[in-house]
């Protein structure tokens, strides 16, 4: 098969996984509004649509479209066809089994928020869609399209980091299974091969866990500046185990390893890991802020995570 081409940009690359398709980082970015014309299938079956990813060198396929409508209109992307991932039932489920929960990637915010299973079982979820944009987006923004898009400060991964989740990708060829974190390959970049989709998400049971998601934007719709997520098992006022999850910190969410190991042992109400924190974040430059005022603010917002843990654990 010749090499696959990227969503409107001819490609000779000779790399055996090639980068998605829909990467924001490829194509023309430009001032265009009317997005370049392309073909629409929505198809009703998983299997249909692999059939039909794989048979097409540059396809995009389109969940909630909060982002991907903006990048077709801008031509950041321009595939030739659009696969609407709208009618499979099998990606809208959530799925509880004995230890583990298993979210369709087609859930939206809105259903993570609401969803029991999740609120009692994964509640940093919950949590977190909280801090995500308005009711218009959460109604329509889908748990799976927030991963894939891999804005490096997209809420939602931070606390399937901390979960410890695992992603589900799957294509015409088999599928694989990756830990979250392992997901993300830059800024707008992950490794999802062209024609393959992540399909679920799956994280351990949190159901005795203490959870908190503290973020900071400058205005309440605004990219997150710094966003921590905090899973914690709790013996004794002691934290036992801990995950941690970022967001706006680096290129890409981050798993905070070093972090959660500084906070392990430490008494709940005086837990401390600044110094293991400052040493494992890189955050962008960004109009939203230099390196160094987020540095300030990623130190504040662990901060108030753990106080929001405390908290959460004493209620
Ligand atoms: C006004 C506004 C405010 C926002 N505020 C926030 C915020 O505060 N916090 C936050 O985290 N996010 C925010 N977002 C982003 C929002 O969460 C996005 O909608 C979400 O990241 C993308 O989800 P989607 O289902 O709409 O995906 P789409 O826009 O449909 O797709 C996004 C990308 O992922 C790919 N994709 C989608 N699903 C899959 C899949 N299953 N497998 C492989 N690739 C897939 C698409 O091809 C596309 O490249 C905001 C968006 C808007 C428009």
């Amino acid at each position: 098969m010749p090499p696959r081409r990227r969503c409107g940009a001819t490609s000779t690359a000779s790399s055996r996984r090639l980068p998605n398709p829909c990467d924001r980082s490829t194509g023309v970015e430009g001032a265009a509004v009317i997005p370049a014309p392309f073909r629409y299938v929505r198809p009703s079956t998983l299997a249909q649509a692999l059939e039909l990813l794989n048979a097409e060198a540059a396809a995009c396929v389109l969940a909630g479209g909060q982002s991907l409508l903006t990048q077709l209109k801008s031509r950041a992307v321009t595939p030739d066809l659009v696969v609407d991932l709208g009618a499979l039932d099998e990606l809208r489920e959530i799925r509880s089994r004995p230890g583990t929960v298993t979210i369709g990637a087609m859930v939206t915010f809105a259903r993570l928020a609401k969803n029991p299973v999740v609120r009692e079982s994964v509640p940093v979820l919950a949590q977190t869609v909280a801090h995500v944009a308005d009711v218009q987006v959460r109604n329509r923004g889908t748990l799976g399209g927030s991963l894939s898009y891999a804005d490096p400060s997209g809420d939602l991964a931070g606390a399937v980091i901390a979960a410890g989740g695992t992603v589900r990708l799957v294509s015409a060829d088999g599928e694989r299974e990756l830990p979250a974190e392992q997901l993300y390959a830059g800024p707008f970049r992950t490794v999802l091969a062209p024609g393959e989709l992540l399909v679920d998400v799956t994280m351990p049971r949190h159901d005795t866990a203490h959870t908190a998601y503290y973020a900071v934007a400058r205005r309440p719709a605004d990219p997150t500046l710094a966003g921590v997520a905090l899973v914690a098992t709790v013996d004794a006022d002691r934290i036992t185990d801990i995950g941690v999850g970022l967001v706006g910190l680096g290129d890409r969410p981050l798993a905070a390893a070093a972090t959660a190991r500084a906070l392990r042992g430490q008494p709940l109400g005086g837990a401390e890991a600044g110094t293991a924190l400052a040493d494992e974040i890189a955050p962008l430059p960004s109009t939203a802020g230099q390196a160094e005022y987020r540095r300030a603010v990623a130190l504040t917002a662990l901060e108030r995570a753990l106080r929001q843990l405390t908290q959460e654990a004493a209620s």
